[in-house]
């Protein structure tokens, strides 16, 4: 139907394979460098007989080098930058009696959803855009400049576990004068096909690192991936950003797991945060329903498209259903996290060092400029 054309999430609809177009990039004369989102890294081993779940980050980055990318970034440190906004505008609406709940912004699926379904709400997500088109804007104007290359000389491929992103990238709103912030978007599925292509003995590669400056992360950029994460991981910037106190047990385990629909309060200052986590659209719809009857009290909520968030993305390796596969990975996830030295995205060193050479501050004047975006009113689906 009409609908799922628009924001189906699997977007089996509108899927655009672009891998022969990536491979002449890469043969070509420009800079091409990709980015990998962070649910692809607990997913993409199944393609190569592994379990679910099981974290294959290094090998993924050994892969994409040996494809002949010429820098292998990470959308973890943008996941990182994306909480550095988020938390900043949740604590402006706060101060400045903005619109509360502000409704995290990174799920494409989503966002179209609410542009078509909900036209009188497109003041309530936040404006950020997602990571990998933050990821594709400093690509294009902070990373160009170090490098010394024109923006067009640079090309942004962004490995993600989903399609709607495809849809995203060509968004003009978030291109940058002419030309798109992210060249191509390839799903989990595509990257197993051009390694497969490549002849690539997956499972015996050496693990390597991500390049810099735009590949350093904290555990709550990982958690991302999993439905409740991105909100977890603003939770934990924002109460420290708030209280100016440290916080000490960082995983809020009543916004974790599978359940539609979870709520929780979380105390900061002596004021209760309300906060909502939901994936799937039809849990998503029901939220905002309530939002527009005025029976909510939320501050916070994040929804996400897809069942368990991007971990069952319709880019990810066939799942068919199978919520033990998803649970896998979200475990997966979570490990990730607790393996990391940084697990709080202000704490990560190369997002201090961007907004001191760079940005300036969080939600400030280029901070807009680069990292927000708008909404647009689409025909009633
Ligand atoms: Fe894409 Fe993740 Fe949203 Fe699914 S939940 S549509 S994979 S961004």
């Amino acid at each position: 139907c009409g609908q799922c054309i628009a924001v189906c999430p699997t977007g089996a609809l509108t899927e655009v394979n672009k891998i022969s177009k990536v491979w002449k990039e890469i043969n070509s004369d420009k800079v091409v460098v990709v980015q990998t989102a962070p649910a692809i890294r607990v997913a993409l081993g199944e393609e190569f007989g592994m379990e679910p779940g099981t974290q294959v980050t290094g090998k993924m980055v050994s892969a994409l080098k040996l494809l002949g990318f010429d820098k292998v970034y990470d959308t973890d440190f943008a996941a990182d930058l994306t909480i550095m906004e988020e938390a900043t505008e949740l604590m402006h609406r706060l101060k400045h009696g903005g619109r509360l709940p502000i409704l995290t912004s990174c799920c494409p699926g989503w966002v179209k959803f609410i542009e078509h379904n909900f036209q009188d709400m497109l003041d309530i997500p936040s404006t950020c855009k997602s990571p990998h088109e933050m990821f594709g804007t400093l690509a294009k104007t902070y990373l160009a400049e170090k490098m010394g290359h024109k923006p067009e000389d640079i090309i942004v491929v962004s490995v993600m576990p989903c399609v709607a992103k495809k849809y995203e990238a060509a968004r003009p709103e978030l291109g940058l004068g002419g030309t798109k912030a992210v060249d191509y978007v390839l799903t989990t599925r595509e990257l197993a096909i051009m390694i497969k292509e490549s002849g690539i003995d997956f499972a015996n590669l050496q693990d390597e690192e991500f390049d810099n400056p735009l590949g350093e992360s904290s555990g709550a950029s990982v958690i991302f991936g999993a439905t409740g994460g991105v909100i977890e991981a603003a939770l934990r910037t924002a109460y420290e950003f708030m209280t100016g106190e440290t916080l000490e047990d960082v995983e809020f385990h009543s916004l974790r797991g599978m359940d539609g629909i979870k709520e929780a309060s979380v105390t900061i200052n002596g004021e209760k945060i309300n906060i909502a986590v939901c994936h799937g659209l039809g849990n998503a719809r029901s939220i905002l329903e309530k939002i527009q009857r005025g029976e909510a009290n939320y501050h916070a909520i994040e929804i996400m498209a897809c069942p368990g968030g991007c971990i069952g993305g319709g880019g990810q390796p066939y799942h068919h259903g199978d919520m033990s596969i998803l649970k896998k990975r979200m475990q997966g996830i979570y490990n990730e996290d607790r393996g990391k030295a940084i697990r709080k995205s202000h704490e990560n060193p190369m997002i201090k060092k961007i907004y001191e050479e760079y940005i300036g501050e969080p939600y400030g004047e280029k901070a807009h400029e680069l990292l927000h975006t708008r909404y647009i009113p689409r025909k009633k689906m």
